[in-house]
């Protein structure tokens, strides 16, 4: 028992999950994939800032959102350096990884700079008024990241992940798969509707906690 229990720590402490996510993306992937760099991402320095600041904080939401679930599955996130919107997740060794484009990062960064500068100057709601936009900006942008997280977390711990890569490789939020499959396209959409029934109601559990 004791040498189990020493292997088991020494495999805990030489996991490398950046590793095994990248590996499983070069041996499975359709494509060509680099982690995201702030150095080449071509980005401004506000929105590398942004995505550079929630990666650091992804550890701690996935644990918060585990806690409030009472599970508690192995979850790894990384930003793929990707110009179109999507994500992926998959299990590899009873971890699971999720990969964000960064595309799918900037488009809701934009997005929440038009809404930030809409409250502050246009908007009605006197909570907003005057209020430093770039500030306002980051506060809706993390508001926006959990929901992504929140919804991704969501098809892993109501299984998707594993039903579906039983078959496949990835579990892809927009599907790359021949639109003429009506039946496999109708699938794909009610794990689209239940991942986000359950990330929309711990949203409303958190404003009522
Ligand atoms: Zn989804």
């Amino acid at each position: 028992m004791q040498k189990m229990k020493k292997d088991d720590l020494v495999e805990r402490n030489t996991f490398d999950a950046e590793a095994e996510f990248m590996e499983y993306l070069r041996e499975n992937a359709p494509d060509d994939y680099e982690l995201f760099d702030e150095s080449k991402s071509g980005y401004s320095y506000f929105e590398n800032m942004l995505i550079s600041n929630i990666s650091k904080s992804i550890p701690d939401l996935i644990n918060k959102m585990s806690e409030a679930r009472g599970v508690s599955p192995d979850v790894y996130v990384f930003c793929l350096q990707k110009e179109f919107v999507n994500a992926l997740c998959f299990k590899k060794n009873q971890h699971y990884y999720i990969g964000i484009y960064s595309a799918a990062y900037v488009e809701l960064i934009r997005r929440t700079q038009i809404l930030a500068g809409y409250l502050v100057r246009d908007g009605q709601w006197e909570l907003y008024k005057n209020r430093n936009e770039s500030e306002l900006q980051a506060l809706l942008w993390i508001d926006a990241f959990r929901m992504i997280l929140t919804h991704e977390f969501m098809h892993i711990i109501l299984g998707h992940c594993d039903t579906v890569c039983n078959k496949e490789a990835f579990l892809w939020e927009v599907s790359n798969s021949d639109s003429q499959n009506a039946l496999k396209n109708r699938k794909q959409q009610a794990l689209e509707m239940f991942a986000d029934a359950f990330a929309a109601e711990d949203a409303v559990q958190q404003i009522f906690a």
